[in-house]
């Protein structure tokens, strides 16, 4: 596989582009730096001038716990002086670390905060058809932290909806300088995998001997698209009007908030300094899937990233993917323990996605990665 010679990403990562050796994400990310960042913090004080009430919540901010959405909070109450009501969309993962962070820092900061968890059988049932279909088990997931607080600005009529990263920082479908928008063809493009819910209610219900209908889907369904205009919903990335730092933004949650990192399955530590990913106890098994379909995983990701902050150097980069991708993670069984699917199938289904020119190299041994100390408080169905 062809590979940038400087941050090491594959040609089968999605949106990249070679020129010579190196590629498109690599050239991007000084676009991002040198955008006018005191201009746009004008240009958002400005807006949020619009959108601030006399009475109820001037936002929503859709929130996970992790180092950005707390640092989305962070920012708007003590800097942007918003009164926001925080939406968290419960993928059913968290682990125990995000449960105390979160526990914590609501607390601590002072602010409301809805906890929406949607159907467990549900979700099952779209893991279940997602990961069938698109070799993608998270359909819920990325379908419901947009939709869901979308559809509550909606009915509770609070407009602005603060999101933090945007979409520039890992893929090229947006250009960096650009205001991305959170309208109707980006949640079809980026978060549906091309399956509506019509479909998804339909697929469901030619496999499974419960059925349900599109209203038990309405938490992972775009807003009435007529109320979202007419009701001038605007959903903007923080990450689009002040200059992400992921660095320093972490350091500042952790020093108020006491917000702590954590070990994430699969990947050494010196490669999630800032504790990426932590959210989810599925986050393993997703990444594995990447791996199997695509040939690398998030340890190709992470170390693109500390490449290119210079953090660590290609070679080192290297080395680390060579010595640690493709172990298996522990989590694999929990997934197929909740789907029901034996090891056969699952691999099964990965071949059949592998995305040209990776194949999965079936001689080679892999180990099991190491167990991550809250294991065994992952959700077991029996
Ligand atoms: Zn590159």
């Amino acid at each position: 596989m062809k590979k940038c010679k400087n941050c090491n990403l594959p040609e089968t990562y999605e949106t990249i582009v070679f020129k010579d050796d190196s590629c498109n994400l690599c050239d991007e990310r000084s676009g991002y730096e040198n955008i006018d960042w005191d201009l746009r913090i004008k240009e958002l004080k400005k807006l949020l001038n619009k959108y601030r009430k006399n009475s109820g919540y001037d936002c929503i901010i859709p929130y996970s716990g992790g180092k950005d959405s707390t640092f989305q909070v962070h920012y708007a109450i003590k800097e942007l002086n918003l009164k926001p009501l925080v939406v968290r969309f419960n993928h059913g993962f968290m682990r125990p670390n995000i449960n105390s962070n979160s526990e914590r820092f609501l607390k601590k900061i002072g602010v409301d905060f809805l906890d929406f968890s949607p159907n467990w059988k549900i979700v099952k049932f779209l893991m279940e058809e997602s990961f069938r279909r698109k070799g993608d088990f998270c359909w819920h997931c990325h379908t419901g932290i947009f939709a869901y607080p979308l559809r509550l600005a909606v009915s509770l009529n609070i407009p602005l909806v603060i999101y933090g990263e945007p979409q520039s920082f890992h893929s090229s479908y947006y250009k960096v300088e650009e205001f991305e928008k959170e309208n109707i063809e980006k949640f079809e493009m980026l978060r549906t995998l091309g399956i509506s819910s019509e479909d998804m209610v339909g697929m469901i219900n030619e496999r499974q001997e419960e059925k349900i209908t599109l209203r038990d889907l309405e938490p992972y369904t775009f807003p009435d698209e007529k109320e979202f205009i007419k009701k001038k919903i605007l959903p903007i990335n923080l990450g689009n009007y002040i200059k992400w730092d992921v660095e320093s933004q972490v350091n500042i949650i952790k020093e108020l908030y006491g917000w702590k990192s954590d070990e994430l399955e699969g990947v050494p530590d010196e490669l999630n300094p800032y504790g990426s990913k932590i959210e989810c106890f599925m986050q393993g098994s997703r990444d594995y899937i990447k791996f199997l379909k695509r040939g690398y995983s998030r340890i190709t990701q992470n170390s693109a990233e500390l490449v290119k902050k210079g953090t660590i150097t290609s070679d080192q980069a290297r080395k680390l993917i060579e010595a640690n991708e493709g172990e298996i993670p522990p989590s694999l069984d929990l997934f197929l323990e909740y789907i029901k699917m034996d090891k056969e199938d699952f691999y099964k289904i990965c071949e059949s996605m592998e995305v040209f020119p990776h194949k999965r190299d079936t001689n080679k041994n892999y180990k099991i990665s190491k167990k991550t100390k809250d294991f065994d408080k992952w959700f077991r169905e029996e």
